[in-house]
């Protein structure tokens, strides 16, 4: 455990400007240290890759909002004490921290859709009703209330200077050919049908078109801000028959220069089965070498703990920006900052950094996940962005080009720009995913 609670407190102390080798934390009840965090007999479980039992876990009030606690049984105790001038922390934060944040329950869960996706209904934070709470921030904020009691100290928590939090705005770019034809439609939906690769790109840009890159950018200007583009290099159909991109990187490389000279980010999209497949994912890397992307999500949103660490590493890919939920918006690791992947093999802290996806597009839209019209979707995500402000954190928001286009999705352009104008009077900093993970990475 000792590695686990390492991660854990790392995690915490690049939050919270204090200097942490003033500090004694000791996981355990020792009766001596100054913060004494309660261990759980249950912490067995991540040696034998067992999964918690979801029924028995208890829920605490903490800033009027019940947390669940994973690896305690009674709720009778404070969530902390204070013996002899040391403060006790009655429940064990560290695991359940390292639960969540980690990841954990995708390395044991079993049931798995087509493309390898964990189902959103089985994850923990379905069955607990958290998926839009980022109860790891609870967790870090009960230790914070501890330091600041037992050391008699305020600790800061802000790390975006005059901004109030952040908001990280990212565009998958899948498909730039308008389907003008009932059959290029079906194409877009059902994933097979008649191919719409074949229209040529003049004639594209000649008509009403989702290859819209430089509106996307002037509207973000107008706010100061900046965005990443995660443009995907395979063309070609998954095994599966599932749809990649319908573009090649050759048809956009003069649109690609465009948002190089405007100084926003050019990430990589890496296709279907490239989240297992080391080589594949090199030869997407290389297709787009010329702008040099360090920033990744893949497409569909694979990610597999086992696997997809491993090939990110092994193609020093340092940012990784995947793990939100398709069928629903919010927390996929409960928490709402950017946080290291946490490596199962070695049982160490891995160099990768994830900024973690809350909100798309799609999973507002899509009749098979939340199916939401476009003018309740503002009222719908206000208790995500108020968590978000809460704790300082990162707002990760995914908008295709083509949901910024009347073409198709009517109303979900000026939805954005709504939304972008909600959250620059909001006092948020809206940036790209290199501008966020180069500053977290200055932290340490
Ligand atoms: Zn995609």
């Amino acid at each position: 455990m000792e590695n686990k609670t390492k991660y854990i407190l790392n995690t915490f102390f690049t939050y919270h400007k204090i200097d942490r080798s003033k500090i004694d934390i000791h996981y355990g009840i020792n009766l001596e240290s100054k913060i004494q965090i309660k261990q759980s007999e249950l912490i067995y479980i991540f040696n034998d890759n067992f999964d918690i039992n979801y029924k028995n876990v208890v829920y605490k009030k903490w800033l009027n909002t019940d947390i669940p606690f994973l690896f305690d049984r009674n709720t009778e105790k404070e969530i902390f004490e204070e013996i002899d001038g040391n403060i006790i922390i009655n429940y064990d934060i560290i695991a359940s921290s390292f639960y969540l944040l980690s990841g954990y329950s995708e390395t044991v869960a079993e049931e798995k859709d087509e493309l390898g996706r964990i189902l959103y209904k089985n994850s923990i934070q379905h069955k607990l009703k958290i998926t839009e709470i980022p109860v790891v921030n609870y967790y870090f904020n009960i230790l914070k209330t501890a330091i600041e009691k037992a050391y008699n100290k305020k600790i800061e928590t802000n790390i975006w200077g005059k901004f109030k939090f952040a908001t990280c705005l990212t565009h998958d770019i899948d498909y730039i050919r308008t389907p003008w034809t009932a059959n290029g439609l079906k194409n877009i939906f059902t994933s097979n049908i008649v191919s719409t690769i074949n229209i040529p790109i003049k004639k594209i840009t000649q008509t009403k078109s989702w290859l819209n890159f430089k509106e996307i950018i002037n509207i973000e200007k107008k706010y100061n801000a900046k965005s990443t583009f995660f443009i995907l290099p395979n063309n070609k159909k998954s095994e599966k028959g599932y749809d990649n991109a319908d573009y090649t990187i050759k048809d956009i490389a003069p649109y690609l220069e465009f948002i190089e000279s405007e100084g926003f980010e050019i990430g990589i999209h890496p296709s279907i089965c490239t989240h297992k497949n080391c080589s594949s994912l090199k030869t997407e890397i290389t297709k787009l070498a010329k702008y040099n992307p360090q920033s990744c999500r893949f497409h569909f949103l694979i990610f597999r703990p086992e696997t997809t660490r491993n090939t990110l590493e092994v193609n020093n890919l340092n940012t990784d920006s995947t793990l939100g939920f398709t069928e629903h918006i919010g927390f996929r690791n409960s928490f709402c900052l950017p946080f290291y992947l946490y490596n199962f093999e070695n049982d160490k802290q891995s160099k990768i950094l994830e900024i973690p996806l809350n909100i798309m597009d799609v999973t507002l839209f899509d009749k098979r996940f939340m199916n939401i019209s476009h003018d309740k979707v503002l009222s719908r995500i206000e208790n995500i962005i108020k968590e978000i402000e809460k704790f300082n954190g990162v707002l990760i928001i995914n908008w295709h080009n083509n949901y910024l286009s009347d073409f198709l999705y009517k109303g979900w352009k000026d939805l954005y720009i709504k939304l972008l104008d909600k959250l620059h009077n909001k006092n948020s900093l809206l940036t790209d995913v290199y501008t966020i993970s180069t500053q977290i990475k200055n932290i340490n």
